[in-house]
């Protein structure tokens, strides 16, 4: 048995996902970004989805809840930690609740930061987690409602999980981190074989998503604060690993 995934542009840079149990064909979305590319999707692939899981309250995240919801009367579960603003939320989940997509079983870790209340969903035997504006290929998400250590916390517990988990994440923005993660870490050579890799699929058109978190820890800069050549290229080279984080994430905002 294993959990089919459909991934798909929305909006300009925004990724849906449909994520199919192939054994009952119970199908959920992971977050709503756009009304109509979803339904474009649900058509070419023919999987009705009748659940809707959300990671956090941005409106490019929740903006076609309720049109989908009225649609396909999807079940809609999200953060309870900001269930207020999630449109349409039935069930409101935290860290360690466990999500069931037919035979499938996703575990709620709480991963706040880019918002106070965002959650991945992880799906332990598929060996997949949806991070959405946690962690990004290259990257992790802009710091709107958290200071840079509650970040550095979520990222220490996604790190946790098998090396081989494929990563699956809210935006395709790997070009423009991978030029900041070259700006810090230049000498990094499997870095620098992963970003010719992401320039060859852009100029093709091609996402750059899925990820693994073993490629991600060998090449993401936010998950590379314990490296000594990063901190001494950023001469950091005695501070705590959470202030280098802190550094990168805010080199990366100015980028
Ligand atoms: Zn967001
Ligand atoms: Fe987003």
């Amino acid at each position: 048995m294993t959990l089919e995934i459909e991934q798909f542009m929305c909006r300009s840079d925004n990724f849906g996902i449909l994520a199919r149990d192939s054994e009952t064909g119970i199908t959920a979305l992971v977050d709503a970004p756009e009304e109509q590319a979803i339904l474009e999707a649900i058509k070419r692939t023919g999987w009705t989805p009748s659940l809707l899981l959300i990671t956090h309250h941005h409106a490019d995240h929740v903006e076609a809840n309720l049109a989908l919801k009225e649609r396909f009367g999807l079940t809609i579960i999200g953060p309870a930690k900001e269930a207020s603003k999630i449109p349409g939320i039935d069930r409101q989940v935290n860290e360690g609740d466990v999500v069931r997509v037919g035979n499938q079983e996703a575990r709620v870790i709480e991963t706040p930061g880019h918002t106070a209340g965002h959650i991945t969903f992880y799906f332990a035997k598929a060996g997949i987690a949806f991070t959405a504006d946690t962690l990004f290929a290259l990257g992790c998400g802009r710091l709107f409602e958290c200071k840079p250590p509650v970040m550095y916390e979520s990222l220490k517990k996604l790190v946790e999980l098998p090396l081989e988990t494929v990563i699956y994440c809210g935006h395709e923005y790997t070009e423009s981190n991978a030029r900041f993660a070259l700006s810090v870490d230049p000498t990094n050579s499997a870095l620098k074989e992963r970003a010719k890799k992401i320039e060859a699929l852009r100029r093709e058109g091609r996402p750059t998503l899925p990820t693994t978190l073993g490629e991600e820890m060998a090449t993401n800069p936010f998950l590379r604060c314990h490296d000594p050549v990063l901190r001494n290229n950023l001469g950091m080279k005695n501070a705590a690993d959470v202030e280098v984080f802190a550094e990168i994430r805010k080199s990366k905002d100015v980028f």
